[in-house]
């Protein structure tokens, strides 16, 4: 178990980091806190500043104004190979005409370390490649090729791997494999990870904290539930999974809870879901905790309640099936439900009320838009 305080001394602190080129503004006065030995995911769409994020912490680009530090120790103007960071790409680059063996000694025999057999048999066992050692990078498929890529970037024992979309090239069902392989490894090395990454799924799989940019910024950072459970904006609640927003307006304010009106109905959310002071507000529930009825079937006191909607489409997707909601104000909105087979699944054109516990409301700020 590392030691608190010695972790503490080895977190990686981004101090008001901002990146320009020319007047276009990548990175936005940043302030972030990555505990050393967590796994951190930088998620977001393309263009977002991510990459270049990461590539500031590599020192591969310089901040135009800001610092990073590891611990109490500024690493802002260091070389790239002077830091204790290293990174592994998406496109794995590795020496095609080096066995496995040597492309993950390379770094050791350049540092003249000793035991690279010892050191580099460890970490070929570690991403389970002891058997490839002397097979080239062609010879092998493209998850193992990026577990290569991991151990060598490893074998240094850096302070901090960064990790830019490593999964991006590989099939859904690798990349699915290979997330739960990148946590285990993390988990067992106890390095800190920052994982640049577009795929919500992906950063909810992995990471300990996640860090959701939106142009240059960060909107919410927080751990994976937590941020999916608890929005504070629409753009995190429409990145992580699927939202149903309902424009509504706030009618009554408890220390505990608030009332709004929603297209004529009373609805309520939890005062510690209100991320907004205007009156003018989206109630957000996620797709899960919603449950369909028949319409008129079922009073469940103390839910909220949406009725009026017809079942539009069905789809069967395994272990849930989702429906699509047209709702009287024109809106769609979407239910998941498990499929445990305790009643037929509504069809097409059933007329459905919409109920969910108060607690898995969240309120959010509509103000500033009309979408
Ligand atoms: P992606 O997932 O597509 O890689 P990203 O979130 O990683 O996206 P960045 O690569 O960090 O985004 O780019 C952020 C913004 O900065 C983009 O609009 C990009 O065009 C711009 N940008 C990045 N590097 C440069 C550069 N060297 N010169 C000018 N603009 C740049």
């Amino acid at each position: 178990m590392a030691d608190p305080e010695q972790a503490a001394a080895d977190d990686l602190h981004l101090v008001g980091v901002t990146k320009s080129f020319g007047s276009f503004t990548a990175v936005d006065n940043l302030d972030l806190t990555v505990p050393a030995g967590s796994f951190f995911a930088l998620l977001g769409p393309s263009g977002c500043g991510k990459t270049t994020t990461l590539r500031m912490i590599a020192g591969l680009e310089e901040p135009s104004r800001g610092e990073i530090r590891l611990g109490s120790s500024s690493i802002t103007g260091l070389r790239p190979y002077k830091r204790p960071v290293n990174t592994v790409f998406q496109n794995y680059a590795l020496f095609p005409h080096l066995d496995i063996f040597e492309n993950v000694a390379f770094g050791l025999r350049r540092r003249g370390v000793k035991d690279v057999r010892a050191k580099v048999s460890e970490m070929l066992d570690l991403v389970e490649l002891g058997s490839f050692a002397r097979r080239r990078p062609a010879q092998l498929s493209g998850g193992q090729q990026q577990r290569v890529a991991l151990a060598r970037a490893l074998i240094n024992r850096p302070q901090v791997l960064l990790l830019d979309e490593p999964l991006g090239a590989l099939d859904l069902k690798l990349r699915r494999q290979m997330q739960i392989e990148l946590k285990r490894i993390q988990t067992e090395v106890g390095i800190t990870f920052v994982h640049v990454t577009h795929d919500q799924e992906e950063a909810m799989t992995m990471a300990d904290t996640i860090a959701v940019m939106n142009s240059g910024v960060i909107d919410q950072l927080g751990a994976p539930a937590g941020l999916y459970e608890n929005p504070r904006t629409t753009y995190v609640a429409n990145f992580l999974g699927q939202s149903n927003l309902v424009r509504a307006r706030v009618t009554r304010r408890t220390s505990d809870l608030l009332a709004v009106d929603a297209h004529g109905s009373r609805l309520t959310a939890p005062a510690a879901r209100v991320h907004t002071r205007s009156d003018e507000v989206w109630i957000g529930v996620r797709p899960e905790k919603v449950f369909l009825s028949r319409a008129g079937t079922e009073a469940r006191s103390g839910a909220n309640l949406l009725a009026g909607g017809i079942v539009r489409d069905v789809c069967f997707v395994g272990v849930s099936t989702q429906y699509f909601v047209a709702m009287p104000w024109g809106q769609e909105l979407v239910v998941f439900e498990q499929n445990t087979g305790a009643r037929d699944v509504l069809t097409s054109g059933t007329l459905v009320d919409l109920h969910w516990a108060s607690a898995h409301s969240f309120l959010l700020d509509a103000a500033q838009d009309s979408s």
